[in-house]
């Protein structure tokens, strides 16, 4: 459906370590009419509902969770790595391939039952999403959804997302 998007995405071998084929979105970001379609796919996507929130994840998701979160009247929550947040933090820490990441969200981000979509470039092995998830939940937010514009689909991450909803626009 989105085939025309996935020629936009160019692969770097290598990057940022040898063997690591990683997608590069600028290509497509560059491209205006390409830009325009991902962010009304997802406006058009969510518009209806009920979205209290967007929480995207640093820093390509700010990418395409900001113009979502404008064109849908509501605010933008950013996830950040560790020490990056200037008030009082939560946190959650998953594992990588080589040792341990932290990410971060403000402790009075969101209220208690509110609706919120996470929003990043792209679906690994879920280690992030699952992360953001974690810290929306921790707040006694609502997860009404994860959206990311790639799928790396052979690593998975869609099995730590288990029971919700997960849309993706291009996969591998
Ligand atoms: P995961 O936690 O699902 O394994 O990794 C997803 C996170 O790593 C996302 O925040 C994403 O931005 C980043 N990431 C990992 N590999 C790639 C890649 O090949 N291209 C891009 N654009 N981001 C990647």
């Amino acid at each position: 459906m989105f085939d025309h998007l996935r020629e936009k995405i160019r692969d770097v071998p290598d990057f940022p370590t040898p063997g690591v084929i990683f997608k590069d979105i600028t290509t497509l970001l560059k491209d205006g009419p390409a830009f325009k379609e991902v962010i009304d796919t997802l406006v058009e996507r969510y518009r209806q509902r009920g979205i209290d929130a967007v929480v995207a994840i640093e820093s390509r998701g700010y990418i395409f969770g900001a113009p979502l979160a404008a064109a849908l009247g509501v605010g933008l929550i950013p996830v950040r790595k560790m020490g990056k947040l200037p008030a009082e933090t939560i946190s959650a820490t998953y594992e990588l391939e080589y040792g341990k990441e932290t990410v971060e969200m403000h402790r009075d981000a969101i209220l208690p039952g509110q609706k919120v979509l996470i929003v990043d470039d792209l679906l690994a092995t879920g280690g992030t999403a699952n992360a953001a998830k974690s810290l929306v939940e921790q707040l006694g937010g609502k997860v009404e959804g994860f959206a990311f514009l790639i799928e790396l689909t052979f690593l998975k991450g869609r099995d730590k997302l288990t029971g919700y909803d997960v849309f993706t626009m291009i996969t591998y």
